[in-house]
């Protein structure tokens, strides 16, 4: 067991060299030579694990002993790499970590229990009483809600701008705005931010920005290489990838990211070893699905743009869509999320379709091997008014379809027949 130990700590901690990942040796070009594939399956991890497993094992510790006092010491004064307490980090995590760092391009990433844990610990970390965040007004309605009903609490205010509107966020910001955000595409209109732009309003105030980019994932975007300051992504979707685990990530330089890790080493937002475990796993074959998600995406987009029953599909890879040349300046690929409008349909012939579908599950989230199909309204907006939804751009005959990774003629051939019948 001692070697198993031994081995364990060498190979875990963050200082190890690993894999592709930074520190590591005797590769070539090291990471940045790597393509995304390679990054998903190699990236972060130590060349040697415990027992010589191919995987990382899973570590349930929730605290981590040490010989003698003096251990505890030296430990604390020499900052010697090691676990202490599971609140502050866990081997498993710490590979993820390192690996989503290297999907990012980014110098650190920090993982959390969900998407929004890791939005709630940046914004609390980073604003303070007095401090504004501005904030475009296409974001997932849950960052929104913790904004309005709960930073607002604490004396910040938040300045919702229009998506897309460079002039206005501009406009918007003062000597006490802290934080830029925005996400790309939203969330479920798919507008694409013009990064370049946002990160020179960012610079030209000395404020720092922020992207959601979970519809992209970092094998379409990658806003770090733009000069955006963090990129956050809720891991329970495409990362992820198999609607088994909610995990969130945000990814940025170390010395700004280290303010949020000592948060949430308070807050205790982390997320648990075996969810970790789904986590890595998953990552193995992001590059594999995300190929799948997007043929799917596209496929899918141009077969409803070309279907007499449908009025109108946001999607960022058609050329139809407003932000189209935008995606197409950043984006590899557009993703599995396909939103349209059913051509002359009130809620229930709307939500006929959506009951129709015979391969597609109704389901909230996306980003998962199985397609996923909601009508907005019925879904994450039945409690607002008929005013809310207006001023949010969701009408009643709102679909959106999270493409897995099944057959694109299959897909293409259930929504045919529910939008036929
Ligand atoms: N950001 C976006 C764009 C999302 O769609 C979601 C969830 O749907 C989140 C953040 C929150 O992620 P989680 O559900 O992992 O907390």
């Amino acid at each position: 067991m001692a070697s198993v130990e031994t081995a364990a700590k060498r190979d875990s901690s963050p200082s190890s060299a690993t894999a592709t990942g930074r520190g590591a040796e005797g590769r070539p070009g090291g990471e940045d030579a790597c393509g995304p594939g390679t990054l998903a399956v190699h990236a972060g991890e130590a060349r040697r694990k415990p027992l010589d497993a191919i995987t990382d094992p899973i570590f349930c510790a929730s605290t981590y002993t040490f010989p003698d006092s003096q251990s505890v010491i030296d430990y604390i004064e020499q900052e010697q790499s090691r676990e202490e307490y599971g609140r502050y980090g866990n081997p498993g995590e710490r590979v993820a970590e390192r690996k989503l760092a290297a999907l990012d391009g980014a110098e650190a990433a920090l993982l959390f229990a969900s998407g929004m844990a890791a939005f709630v610990g940046v914004l609390m970390a980073k604003l303070g009483q007095g401090d504004n965040v501005v904030f475009t007004d296409e974001c997932y309605h849950r960052s929104r809600q913790f904004c309005r009903e709960h930073l607002a609490r604490f004396g910040v205010e938040t300045i919702t701008v229009k998506t897309g509107d460079y002039d206005a966020i501009d406009a918007a910001v003062t000597p006490r705005t802290r934080l830029l955000v925005s996400e790309s595409p939203t969330n479920p209109h798919q507008s694409c931010v013009d990064l370049d732009r946002l990160v020179e309003i960012g610079r030209r105030h000395g404020v720092e920005t922020m992207i959601d980019a979970t519809l992209a994932t970092p094998y379409n975007l990658r806003p770090i290489s733009a000069g955006v300051d963090y990129v956050l992504h809720s891991c329970t979707k495409y990362l992820g990838g198999h609607n088994d685990l909610l995990a969130g990530s945000v990814a940025g330089a170390a010395d700004k990211l280290a303010p949020v890790r000592d948060l949430r080493g308070v807050m205790g937002g982390i997320n648990q070893p075996h969810s970790v475990y789904l986590l890595l796993r998953g990552l193995k074959t992001f590059e594999l699905r995300m190929q799948r998600h997007n043929e799917n995406g596209l496929a899918v987009a141009r077969f409803l743009e070309s279907h007499p029953r449908v009025e109108k599909v946001y999607y960022p890879g058609l050329e139809s869509h407003r932000d189209h040349a935008q995606a197409k300046k950043y984006m590899r690929g557009y993703g599995g999320l396909v939103t349209f409008l059913v051509r002359d349909a009130d809620w229930r012939a709307t939500a006929d379709i959506v009951d129709r579908s015979q391969l597609c599950r109704i389901a909230p989230s996306l980003g998962g091997v199985e397609s996923l199909i909601e009508q907005p309204l019925v879904m994450s907006y039945y409690q607002r008014t008929p005013e809310e939804r207006r001023q949010y751009g969701i009408p009643d005959n709102m679909i959106r379809l999270a493409c897995g990774i099944e057959d694109t003629a299959d897909l293409i051939a259930d929504l045919d027949q529910a939008l036929r019948a």
